[in-house]
Protein backbone atom coordinates (compact mmCIF):
# COMPACT_ATOMS: atom_id res chain seq x y z
CA UNK A 1 0.00 0.00 0.00
CA UNK A 2 1.86 3.38 -1.12
CA UNK A 3 -0.96 5.24 0.57
CA UNK A 4 1.09 7.28 3.05
CA UNK A 5 0.19 7.38 6.31
CA UNK A 6 1.21 11.19 6.90
CA UNK A 7 -0.97 12.33 4.56
CA UNK A 8 -3.59 10.16 5.49
CA UNK A 9 -3.48 11.48 9.25
CA UNK A 10 -3.57 14.96 7.74
CA UNK A 11 -6.56 14.45 5.54
CA UNK A 12 -8.54 13.21 8.15
CA UNK A 13 -7.50 15.74 10.76
CA UNK A 14 -8.77 18.41 8.04
CA UNK A 15 -11.61 16.41 6.99
CA UNK A 16 -12.89 15.60 10.39
CA UNK A 17 -12.91 19.85 11.11
CA UNK A 18 -14.12 20.45 7.79
CA UNK A 19 -17.17 17.77 8.81
CA UNK A 20 -17.73 19.98 11.81
CA UNK A 21 -18.73 22.71 9.63
CA UNK A 22 -20.49 20.31 7.47
CA UNK A 23 -22.91 19.59 10.66
CA UNK A 24 -24.45 23.09 10.77
CA UNK A 25 -25.67 22.05 7.64
CA UNK A 26 -28.00 19.16 9.05
CA UNK A 27 -28.43 21.66 12.35
CA UNK A 28 -31.62 22.88 11.38
CA UNK A 29 -33.26 19.41 11.10
CA UNK A 30 -33.28 20.13 15.14
CA UNK A 31 -32.88 23.61 15.63
CA UNK A 32 -33.38 27.08 13.69
CA UNK A 33 -31.07 29.54 12.98
CA UNK A 34 -27.82 27.60 11.20
CA UNK A 35 -29.17 26.86 8.31
CA UNK A 36 -27.01 26.98 5.02
CA UNK A 37 -23.82 27.25 6.70
CA UNK A 38 -22.22 24.72 4.49
CA UNK A 39 -22.80 27.38 1.71
CA UNK A 40 -20.36 29.70 4.07
CA UNK A 41 -18.01 27.06 4.15
CA UNK A 42 -14.28 28.23 2.62
CA UNK A 43 -12.30 26.33 0.00
CA UNK A 44 -10.13 25.46 1.92
CA UNK A 45 -12.37 23.53 4.14
CA UNK A 46 -14.05 22.03 0.99
CA UNK A 47 -10.91 21.12 -0.19
CA UNK A 48 -9.83 19.37 3.23
CA UNK A 49 -13.07 17.12 2.25
CA UNK A 50 -12.58 16.39 -1.18
CA UNK A 51 -9.03 15.63 -0.47
CA UNK A 52 -10.21 12.88 2.06
CA UNK A 53 -12.84 11.40 -0.04
CA UNK A 54 -10.02 11.17 -3.34
CA UNK A 55 -7.39 9.42 -0.69
CA UNK A 56 -10.46 6.90 0.37
CA UNK A 57 -11.18 6.34 -3.50
CA UNK A 58 -7.68 5.88 -3.82
CA UNK A 59 -7.18 3.50 -0.77
CA UNK A 60 -10.41 1.56 -2.06
CA UNK A 61 -9.53 1.58 -5.58
CA UNK A 62 -5.83 0.32 -5.66
CA UNK A 63 -4.12 1.17 -2.63
CA UNK A 64 -2.22 3.71 -4.69
CA UNK A 65 -1.92 7.33 -4.03
CA UNK A 66 -2.86 9.56 -6.89
CA UNK A 67 -1.33 13.09 -7.43
CA UNK A 68 -3.53 15.43 -5.26
CA UNK A 69 -6.28 17.24 -7.67
CA UNK A 70 -7.12 20.90 -7.02
CA UNK A 71 -10.44 21.89 -7.05
CA UNK A 72 -12.34 24.76 -8.74
CA UNK A 73 -15.68 25.07 -5.98
CA UNK A 74 -16.79 27.62 -7.07
CA UNK A 75 -17.29 26.61 -10.81
CA UNK A 76 -19.63 23.43 -11.58
CA UNK A 77 -18.27 22.55 -14.77
CA UNK A 78 -14.68 23.04 -13.87
CA UNK A 79 -15.17 20.56 -10.59
CA UNK A 80 -16.80 17.95 -13.64
CA UNK A 81 -14.72 18.27 -15.80
CA UNK A 82 -11.49 18.17 -13.92
CA UNK A 83 -12.82 14.98 -11.77
CA UNK A 84 -13.59 12.89 -15.08
CA UNK A 85 -10.44 14.54 -16.70
CA UNK A 86 -8.40 12.89 -13.66
CA UNK A 87 -8.40 9.44 -15.36
CA UNK A 88 -7.10 10.63 -18.40
CA UNK A 89 -4.26 13.04 -16.80
CA UNK A 90 -1.93 9.63 -16.54
CA UNK A 91 1.75 9.43 -18.43
CA UNK A 92 4.58 7.63 -18.50
CA UNK A 93 6.58 10.14 -16.87
CA UNK A 94 4.00 10.01 -13.69
CA UNK A 95 4.20 5.80 -13.55
CA UNK A 96 8.13 6.65 -13.65
CA UNK A 97 8.04 8.55 -11.05
CA UNK A 98 5.66 6.73 -8.68
CA UNK A 99 7.44 3.78 -9.37
CA UNK A 100 10.78 5.14 -7.95
CA UNK A 101 9.31 6.03 -4.60
CA UNK A 102 6.98 2.87 -4.63
CA UNK A 103 7.64 0.54 -1.26
CA UNK A 104 4.03 -2.38 -2.30
CA UNK A 105 6.25 -5.28 -2.13
CA UNK A 106 9.59 -6.09 -0.40
CA UNK A 107 11.55 -5.42 -3.44
CA UNK A 108 11.69 -1.80 -3.06
CA UNK A 109 13.70 -2.16 -0.11
CA UNK A 110 16.85 -4.22 -1.75
CA UNK A 111 16.66 -2.26 -5.36
CA UNK A 112 19.40 0.66 -5.94
CA UNK A 113 17.33 1.68 -8.47
CA UNK A 114 13.97 1.22 -9.78
CA UNK A 115 13.68 -0.07 -13.86
CA UNK A 116 10.27 1.49 -14.86
CA UNK A 117 11.37 0.52 -18.27
CA UNK A 118 12.42 2.87 -22.00
CA UNK A 119 11.46 2.94 -25.51
CA UNK A 120 9.23 5.29 -28.08
CA UNK A 121 5.79 6.03 -26.45
CA UNK A 122 4.00 4.93 -29.72
CA UNK A 123 5.81 1.50 -30.00
CA UNK A 124 5.25 -1.66 -32.84
CA UNK A 125 6.20 -3.49 -29.99
CA UNK A 126 6.28 -3.75 -26.02
CA UNK A 127 8.93 -6.23 -25.15
CA UNK A 128 7.96 -7.51 -21.47
CA UNK A 129 10.81 -9.82 -19.60
CA UNK A 130 10.51 -11.00 -15.56
CA UNK A 131 12.64 -8.39 -13.59
CA UNK A 132 15.85 -6.22 -13.82
CA UNK A 133 19.16 -7.86 -12.99
CA UNK A 134 22.16 -6.06 -11.43
CA UNK A 135 23.04 -4.08 -14.66
CA UNK A 136 19.62 -2.82 -14.64
CA UNK A 137 19.54 -2.40 -11.00
CA UNK A 138 22.80 -0.32 -11.00
CA UNK A 139 21.42 1.73 -14.30
CA UNK A 140 18.20 1.81 -13.75
CA UNK A 141 17.74 1.03 -17.59
CA UNK A 142 15.87 -2.34 -18.83
CA UNK A 143 18.29 -5.29 -20.27
CA UNK A 144 21.37 -3.72 -20.37
CA UNK A 145 23.49 -6.65 -19.63
CA UNK A 146 24.63 -9.52 -21.73
CA UNK A 147 21.20 -10.66 -22.26
CA UNK A 148 20.14 -7.08 -22.88
CA UNK A 149 22.45 -6.85 -25.59
CA UNK A 150 21.56 -10.10 -27.25
CA UNK A 151 18.17 -8.51 -27.02
CA UNK A 152 18.96 -5.25 -28.95
CA UNK A 153 20.58 -7.99 -31.80
CA UNK A 154 17.17 -10.13 -32.16
CA UNK A 155 15.16 -6.80 -32.43
CA UNK A 156 17.72 -5.43 -34.55
CA UNK A 157 17.61 -8.71 -37.30
CA UNK A 158 13.78 -7.46 -37.54
CA UNK A 159 14.19 -4.12 -37.73
CA UNK A 160 13.11 -3.24 -34.07
CA UNK A 161 14.86 -0.98 -31.98
CA UNK A 162 14.17 0.33 -28.58
CA UNK A 163 15.14 3.55 -29.88
CA UNK A 164 13.05 3.54 -32.43
CA UNK A 165 9.81 1.60 -32.55
CA UNK A 166 9.83 -0.77 -29.59
CA UNK A 167 9.10 -0.10 -25.65
CA UNK A 168 11.06 -2.71 -23.04
CA UNK A 169 9.58 -3.33 -19.63
CA UNK A 170 9.50 -5.87 -16.59
CA UNK A 171 6.69 -7.33 -15.38
CA UNK A 172 8.25 -6.19 -11.59
CA UNK A 173 9.98 -2.94 -11.59
CA UNK A 174 12.45 -3.46 -8.85
CA UNK A 175 15.50 -6.28 -9.12
CA UNK A 176 14.63 -9.48 -6.69
CA UNK A 177 17.62 -10.63 -4.80
CA UNK A 178 19.93 -12.91 -6.29
CA UNK A 179 17.95 -12.94 -9.44
CA UNK A 180 15.49 -15.18 -8.27
CA UNK A 181 12.24 -15.22 -9.76
CA UNK A 182 9.93 -12.72 -8.65
CA UNK A 183 7.20 -13.86 -6.18
CA UNK A 184 3.62 -14.22 -6.76
CA UNK A 185 2.52 -11.23 -4.60
CA UNK A 186 5.54 -9.16 -5.91
CA UNK A 187 4.22 -9.08 -9.48
CA UNK A 188 0.65 -8.54 -8.04
CA UNK A 189 1.86 -5.74 -6.38
CA UNK A 190 3.82 -4.38 -9.75
CA UNK A 191 1.03 -5.38 -12.12
CA UNK A 192 -0.92 -1.84 -11.34
CA UNK A 193 2.22 0.19 -13.14
CA UNK A 194 2.59 -2.27 -16.26
CA UNK A 195 -1.35 -2.29 -16.94
CA UNK A 196 -0.85 1.26 -16.88
CA UNK A 197 2.32 1.34 -19.32
CA UNK A 198 0.19 -0.53 -21.58
CA UNK A 199 -2.93 1.45 -21.43
CA UNK A 200 -0.90 4.42 -22.26
CA UNK A 201 2.12 2.33 -25.19
CA UNK A 202 -0.88 0.38 -27.02
CA UNK A 203 1.31 -1.06 -28.57
CA UNK A 204 0.38 -3.22 -31.81
CA UNK A 205 2.14 -6.19 -30.51
CA UNK A 206 3.11 -7.59 -26.93
CA UNK A 207 6.58 -9.86 -26.67
CA UNK A 208 6.81 -11.66 -24.12
CA UNK A 209 10.49 -13.01 -22.98
CA UNK A 210 10.62 -15.66 -20.51
CA UNK A 211 8.26 -18.04 -18.63
CA UNK A 212 7.42 -15.09 -15.44
CA UNK A 213 6.75 -13.14 -17.79
CA UNK A 214 3.91 -15.25 -19.71
CA UNK A 215 2.67 -16.91 -16.42
CA UNK A 216 2.59 -12.92 -14.80
CA UNK A 217 0.66 -11.23 -18.15
CA UNK A 218 -1.32 -14.86 -19.82
CA UNK A 219 -1.73 -16.92 -17.01
CA UNK A 220 0.10 -19.39 -18.75
CA UNK A 221 0.65 -22.45 -16.83
CA UNK A 222 2.78 -24.36 -19.15
CA UNK A 223 6.55 -23.55 -20.23
CA UNK A 224 7.53 -21.18 -23.06
CA UNK A 225 8.01 -24.37 -24.91
CA UNK A 226 5.04 -25.50 -25.22
CA UNK A 227 3.78 -21.78 -25.61
CA UNK A 228 5.61 -20.28 -27.92
CA UNK A 229 5.30 -19.59 -31.70
CA UNK A 230 1.59 -18.85 -32.08
CA UNK A 231 -0.12 -15.46 -30.89
CA UNK A 232 -2.53 -15.11 -28.22
CA UNK A 233 -5.01 -12.54 -27.17
CA UNK A 234 -4.73 -10.13 -24.57
CA UNK A 235 -7.62 -7.83 -23.06
CA UNK A 236 -7.01 -5.07 -21.91
CA UNK A 237 -10.11 -2.62 -20.73
CA UNK A 238 -11.65 -2.55 -24.28
CA UNK A 239 -8.12 -3.38 -26.06
CA UNK A 240 -6.85 -6.72 -27.37
CA UNK A 241 -3.65 -6.93 -28.07
CA UNK A 242 -1.54 -9.95 -29.94
CA UNK A 243 0.80 -11.44 -27.56
CA UNK A 244 4.08 -13.43 -28.75
CA UNK A 245 6.05 -15.64 -25.96
CA UNK A 246 9.27 -16.75 -26.95
CA UNK A 247 12.65 -17.74 -25.19
CA UNK A 248 14.07 -15.25 -22.34
CA UNK A 249 17.38 -14.28 -23.93
CA UNK A 250 19.25 -15.04 -20.87
CA UNK A 251 18.20 -18.73 -21.54
CA UNK A 252 19.20 -18.22 -25.48
CA UNK A 253 22.76 -17.10 -23.77
CA UNK A 254 22.64 -20.61 -21.18
CA UNK A 255 21.44 -22.86 -24.14
CA UNK A 256 22.13 -22.99 -28.11
CA UNK A 257 18.99 -25.29 -28.72
CA UNK A 258 16.60 -22.37 -28.16
CA UNK A 259 18.11 -20.25 -30.44
CA UNK A 260 16.74 -21.34 -33.54
CA UNK A 261 13.00 -21.36 -32.36
CA UNK A 262 13.94 -18.06 -30.89
CA UNK A 263 14.76 -16.88 -34.43
CA UNK A 264 11.53 -18.75 -35.59
CA UNK A 265 9.29 -16.45 -33.14
CA UNK A 266 10.91 -13.28 -34.31
CA UNK A 267 10.55 -14.30 -38.13
CA UNK A 268 6.63 -14.57 -37.16
CA UNK A 269 6.78 -11.34 -35.03
CA UNK A 270 8.14 -9.31 -38.33
CA UNK A 271 5.26 -11.07 -40.26
CA UNK A 272 2.47 -10.10 -38.14
CA UNK A 273 3.76 -6.67 -37.62
CA UNK A 274 3.84 -6.06 -41.34
CA UNK A 275 0.64 -8.25 -42.07
S1 LIG B 1 8.70 -4.23 -7.64
FE1 LIG B 1 6.97 -2.90 -8.22
S2 LIG B 1 5.53 -3.05 -6.51
FE2 LIG B 1 7.52 -3.79 -5.77
S3 LIG B 1 8.49 -1.97 -4.88
FE3 LIG B 1 9.21 -2.14 -6.99
S4 LIG B 1 7.81 -0.81 -8.15
FE4 LIG B 1 6.82 -1.23 -6.16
Amino acid sequence: MSVHFDRVVTSLGAAARSFFCLNYFFYPFTNTGCYGSIISMTSLEKQNIADFLDLTNDYLSCGYLSEKKVYDFDNTENFIENTQGSKNDDSLEQIALEIKSCQNCQLGSTRKNSVPGEGVTNPLVMVIGEGPGADEDTLGRPFVGKAGQLLDKMLAAINLSRNTNCFIANIVKCRPPNNRDPYPEERAACSFFLHRQILLLNPKIILLVGNVAAQSLLKATEPVGKIRGKFFDYKIENVTIPVLVTYHPSALLHNENYKRPAWEDLKLLRTKIDG
